[in-house]
């Protein structure tokens, strides 16, 4: 479906895992919550190095100490993406002072560094393919990169482990996008909690045929 270039097979990299933790004894406290941070790093000249989703505050030196094992530094990022335009997904944009930024949200600053668009699929990024996945966010977009001979989407909100499991999606573009990226990806990078591959992912497809607007 989505057709890649020669060579081109970005190196992915988890910097952070996303975390969704509730307060055990107050049911509407969450006592952390950060978004998965991705980075996809350049492998030839044509490429480039893109992070995508930032976190929440208080992660910056745990984003900046993972970049430094992958020998970059915050400056050396040519494109933050952010799946959407929630707090947990974008507050460390700040630190990418060369980045260009594409926000899945439908309006923009009049910022030079922000690249707008009508649509996600319109965006042409060497390596990557940008996909609208509409149903968390009117405006949520989500990443396709190959690598290892695997297609990764890099899903932000648009999967939810909990909400595909419980059968209740909050609107129907929600269903259409969680089963767009279930049949596309081979692995998926979530916005929080662990990848998901092989049998997970079939599970998944299987509840996802389930599911219905609540
Ligand atoms: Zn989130
Ligand atoms: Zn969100």
């Amino acid at each position: 479906m989505y057709n890649f270039g020669k060579g081109d097979k970005m190196k992915i990299t988890i910097l952070k895992q996303g975390i969704h933790k509730w307060n055990k004894n107050k049911s509407n406290i969450l006592d952390e919550i950060c978004s998965t941070i991705t980075l996809l790093k350049a492998e030839n000249s044509k490429e480039k190095n893109i992070i995508i989703d930032t976190g929440n505050l208080g992660y910056e030196d745990e984003i900046t100490k993972a970049l430094k094992k992958e020998n970059l530094n915050p400056e050396d990022i040519d494109y933050v993406i952010n799946t959407h335009s929630h707090q947990d997904h974008c507050s460390n944009n700040y630190l990418f002072r060369n980045a260009k930024r594409i926000i899945g949200k439908s309006i923009w600053l009049q910022d030079k560094s922000h690249i707008q668009y009508n649509s996600a699929e319109d965006i042409n990024i060497p390596g990557i393919k940008l996909i609208s996945t509409p149903g968390h966010k009117p405006s949520h977009i989500s990443v396709i990169a190959e690598s290892d001979k695997n297609t990764y989407v890099i899903a932000g909100d648009a999967i939810n482990l909990q909400a595909i499991n419980s059968g209740k999606a909050p609107n129907q573009d929600y269903i259409d996008s969680t089963k767009k990226i279930l049949n596309t990806a081979d692995i998926i990078i979530p916005g929080h909690g662990p990848v998901i591959k092989d049998k997970k992912l079939e599970e998944l497809k299987k509840a996802a045929d389930q599911l219905e607007v609540k």
